[in-house]
C-alpha cells in the first residue's frame, strides 16, 4: 500500500516553481493531492471583486492545467477553509496538509482554524514562507511596529542582501486519483448576465507561463527606458506584472532574482532595474502596512483625518466611476480601467485625486470601485496607494498637494494618444486641446465634431474652484486639531 497523502493546499501562490509547500511535497515520497478552497465564508477573509473573480476563473484553469502536466489533478472545492480541508484530509486519509503563508492577519486567522481543524483528527500541518521578500515579523522597531516611511524601509530590505533564490518546479507528481473536484464554472466566478468581460479576455494572459514571459520580455527591453518612461500611459513600459503577483502565479523572488540577473549581464540596464524593483519594493510596503493594520482599506492611518468632511454626492461618483468626469485623462484611465481591469500607475494617480479632492468623495468609495474592477485589486496596494493618494495614509502626499489634471495629462500623455484611444468622441482634437477640450473656440470643436456638455461633458468642476474647495476642506483639519 502507498504511503498516506500530503495534501498541498494552494492559496495565493497559483504556480508549480518556487511554491516551497509543492516542493517539498513532491521531495516527500508521498502522493501528492494538490487542492484550492474558494473560501467566501470565513469572515476573515475580503471578498474578491468581479474582475479578481474572472482571474481567478482563468489562473486556476492555467494551474489545473500545468499540474495534469506532471501528473496531477487540481481539487477544487467550495467553503470554509477548516471544514473543507478537513473533510478532503480525511476522505484522502492524507497524513499532512502543506501550504504556503499569506503574510496578512485575515488569511493567518484562516490558517490558524485549518490547523486547529486537522489537528483534532491528528493531521499535521506545515507552513511555507511566500509571498513576500521578507516576513513582516523580521522588521519590527522598538515600538513592536513596522517602518511606516517607505524609504528607511526599503533601505533595511535592501541591506538584507538578496532572497532565498526560487525553488525549481517539481518534475513531476505522484498524485491521488479519483478524487471529486468541482468544475472550475461550479464557483460562477465568471460573469455570464451581462457578461462584461470581454474586454478583459482580450486584454490578459493567465497563468505562470503567461507571467514568466512578460517577465522575460519586460527584462528584455522595456526595463532598459523604464525610469524615463514609467509614468508614461501613451507607452507601454511598465511590466504589468502586477494581477499575476497578486494571485502568486510569479513570486516576488523570482521577480528579484531575474531583474538582478538581467542588471548582472547587462550594465546599461541596471538603473531601470534598481528603480523597477524600488516599485517592487512598494508592494512589499504596501503588505507591511496591511500586516500591522488590518483595517486598512476603512480605517484614516491618520486619525485627523477622521473629521475631513466629505460629500455626498451620488451624481459625482457615478460620473467618475464611468469616465464622464469632462477630465480627459481622468476619463480615459476610467474606461481604461472598465474596459481591461487595469490602469496606468499614473493615471491611477490623477483619477484617484479627482475623486478626493475635486469631488471631496471618500477615499474608501475609490477604494471599493477600484476593488471591484481592477484585476490587481491587491489587499495591501490598493487600500495603501488610496490613503496615500488622500493624505490619510502612512507616508502620504500631503493632501494640499492637488494634482492638476490637465498639466499631468500635457506631461505625461503629450500627444494625446492615450486619450484618443479611450475617449474616441476627442480622438480628433488637437494634442494642444484635448487635455482641456473646454479651451478649444467653438469651430475647433465643431471640426472635431465635439458637442461640449452633449457628445462629451464639461468638467463636473472647475479645476481652480475644485482645488479651493479641496483646500478649505483640509483647512478644517488643521483647524479642529
Ligand atoms: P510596474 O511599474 O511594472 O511595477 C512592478 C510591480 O511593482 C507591479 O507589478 C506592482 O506589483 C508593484 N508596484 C508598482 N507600483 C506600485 C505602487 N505604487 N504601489 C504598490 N505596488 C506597486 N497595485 C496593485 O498591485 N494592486 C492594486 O490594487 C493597486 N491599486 C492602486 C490604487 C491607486 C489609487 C494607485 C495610485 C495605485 C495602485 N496600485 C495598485 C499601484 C500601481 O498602480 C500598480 O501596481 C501598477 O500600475 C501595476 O502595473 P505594473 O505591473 O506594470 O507595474
Amino acid at each position: 500500500m502507498s504511503s498516506p497523502p500530503i495534501i498541498v493546499w494552494f492559496r495565493e501562490s497559483l504556480r508549480l516553481s518556487d511554491h516551497p509547500a509543492l516542493y517539498a511535497a513532491a521531495a516527500s515520497v508521498a502522493p501528492v493531492v494538490c487542492s484550492y478552497v474558494y473560501d467566501q465564508e470565513s469572515p476573515e477573509l475580503r471578498r474578491l471583486g468581479g474582475a479578481t473573480r474572472w482571474w481567478l476563473a482563468q489562473s486556476l484553469r492555467a494551474l489545473g492545467a500545468d499540474l495534469q502536466a506532471l501528473g496531477a489533478d487540481l481539487v477544487v472545492r467550495r467553503g470554509p477553509a477548516a471544514k473543507v480541508l478537513g473533510q478532503l484530509a480525511r476522505e484522502t486519509k492524507a497524513r499532512a496538509v502543506f501550504w504556503n503563508d499569506v503574510a496578512q492577519s485575515g488569511p493567518r486567522a484562516v490558517a490558524a482554524n485549518v490547523e486547529s481543524a486537522l489537528g483534532e483528527i491528528d493531521v499535521a500541518s506545515r507552513v511555507f514562507p511566500d509571498d513576500l521578500l521578507i516576513d513582516p515579523s523580521k522588521l519590527r522597531g522598538k515600538d513592536g511596529r513596522g517602518p511606516r516611511v517607505f524609504t528607511p524601509f526599503w533601505k533595511r530590505v535592501l541591506a538584507l542582501g538578496d532572497p532565498p533564490k526560487p525553488l525549481p518546479r517539481p518534475a513531476r507528481l505522484s498524485s491521488v486519483s479519483v478524487v471529486a473536484s468541482l468544475a472550475i464554472d461550479e464557483l460562477a466566478l465568471e460573469p455570464t448576465r451581462p457578461d462584461w468581460a470581454g474586454g478583459l479576455r482580450a486584454t490578459w494572459q493567465v497563468g505562470e507561463r503567461a507571467a514568466q514571459g512578460r517577465l522575460a520580455r519586460f527584462l528584455d527591453a522595456p526595463v532598459r527606458t523604464y525610469a524615463a518612461n514609467r509614468d508614461r500611459p501613451d507607452v507601454e513600459s511598465t511590466s504589468r506584472l502586477s494581477a499575476h503577483l497578486r494571485f502568486g502565479e510569479i513570486s516576488p523572488r523570482q521577480v528579484w532574482h531575474a531583474a538582478r540577473f538581467a542588471a548582472a549581464e547587462r550594465p546599461a540596464f541596471a538603473p531601470g532595474i534598481d528603480k523597477f524593483l524600488s516599485e517592487l519594493g512598494w508592494r512589499e510596503f504596501s503588505r507591511h502596512l496591511l500586516y500591522d493594520n488590518p483595517d486598512l482599506a476603512t480605517r484614516n492611518l491618520q486619525p485627523s483625518f477622521n473629521a475631513f468632511p466629505w460629500t455626498q454626492d451620488g451624481a459625482a461618483l457615478a460620473a467618475w466611476q464611468r469616465g464622464r468626469t469632462g477630465y480627459p485623462i481622468v476619463d480615459a484611465g476610467m474606461r481604461e480601467l472598465w474596459h481591461t481591469g487595469s490602469m496606468h500607475n499614473r493615471v491611477r494617480m490623477v483619477a484617484a485625486s479627482v475623486l478626493v479632492k475635486h469631488l471631496l468623495i471618500d477615499w474608501r468609495l475609490g477604494e471599493q470601485w477600484f476593488w471591484d474592477t481592477l484585476v490587481d485589486a491587491d489587499p495591501g496596494s490598493n487600500p495603501a496607494s488610496w490613503q496615500w493618494v488622500a493624505g490619510s495614509g502612512a507616508d502620504a502626499a500631503p493632501y494640499f498637494r492637488v494634482f492638476n489634471p490637465m498639466l499631468q495629462g500635457e506631461k505625461f500623455d503629450s500627444q494625446g494618444s492615450y486619450v484618443r484611444r479611450w475617449v474616441p468622441e476627442l480622438a480628433r482634437l488637437p494634442a494642444a486641446l484635448i487635455h482641456q477640450p473646454w479651451a478649444a473656440k467653438p469651430l475647433e470643436l465643431a471640426e472635431a465634431g465635439i458637442a461640449l456638455g452633449r457628445s462629451y461633458p464639461a468638467p463636473i468642476v472647475d479645476h481652480k474652484q475644485g482645488r479651493e474647495r479641496a483646500l478649505a476642506a483640509y483647512a478644517t483639519l488643521r483647524t479642529s486639531d
